[in-house]
């Protein structure tokens, strides 16, 4: 079994149709979602449609959360509100009500998803260092538990210790637990502005980092167009 796992999808359908096709590439049987598939970029509900007609497992992310109730923007990160409460106007209460009823944390074949951290999901806290990842290790039942929510590819293992860091490609050992973000398909924020997801090969034990190059300037005018912040769109060019 072939699973491509993809992770913070933010409405960017031109990133996620590059992702789709090097799925197909890569002869990927499975995919699986770890939640934001709205939220920051302009297709909000392109972006929900694909998920949903191709029956994606998916979990629910902040923004996926924010956009799909009422719940007050206050204490938010400007841009963000604002993208928030555009993409409420751009979705139905049927796309509400599906991103509303996703779980936080699910068991796909044998590994775990989760947006942000195992201990409290619905906190929406950052794994970026040992100690964060050590608390979510605490919780997980499984040899692999995949994450996003930082859009920052990074691989933490627990084996006598937590260790974490970059990462391309890796094998999974016997005996040891990893927690591995996946990176961001639609909003990279490690300084390289590709999309990127994980190819998790069940059959050989690895891991892979995928990045690739898509048409930014496609989704700069649609983010134009719309009259979301610039910010959205220049943060796409450096990958911050
Ligand atoms: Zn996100």
């Amino acid at each position: 079994m072939k699973y491509a796992i993809i992770a913070d999808i933010h409405a960017n359908l031109e990133a996620f149709q590059v992702v789709l096709d090097d799925i197909n590439k890569q002869k990927c049987t499975h995919i699986a979602c770890l939640g934001d598939v709205v939220g920051y970029n302009a297709n909000p509900k392109e972006c929900l449609d694909i998920v949903r007609q191709m029956n994606i497992p998916c979990i629910k992310g902040n923004h996926d959360e924010y956009c799909s109730t009422e719940e007050e923007l206050e204490g938010f990160n400007p841009n963000a509100a604002e993208a928030v409460a555009w993409t409420r106007q751009q979705l139905n209460d049927e796309d509400k009500k599906w991103l509303r009823d996703l779980k936080y944390v699910r068991l796909v074949t044998n590994f775990t998803i989760v947006h942000a951290t195992l201990d409290q999901p619905q906190r929406w806290a950052y794994v970026f260092d040992k100690l964060m990842a050590a608390a979510s290790f605490t919780y997980q039942n499984t040899a692999v538990c995949f994450f996003g929510h930082t859009h920052v590819p990074l691989a933490f293992v627990r084996d006598s210790q937590v260790r974490g860091g970059t990462y391309s490609k890796f094998k999974v050992e016997p005996g040891r637990k990893y927690f591995v973000n996946v990176g961001a398909v639609g909003q990279p924020r490690d300084g390289i502005p590709k999309a990127g997801y994980v190819v998790y090969d069940m059959d050989e034990g690895s891991i892979e980092l995928r990045r690739l190059d898509y048409d930014i300037a496609a989704v700069q005018a649609k983010i134009r167009k719309a009259g979301l912040p610039e910010r959205l769109a220049e943060r796409l060019a450096i990958g911050k």
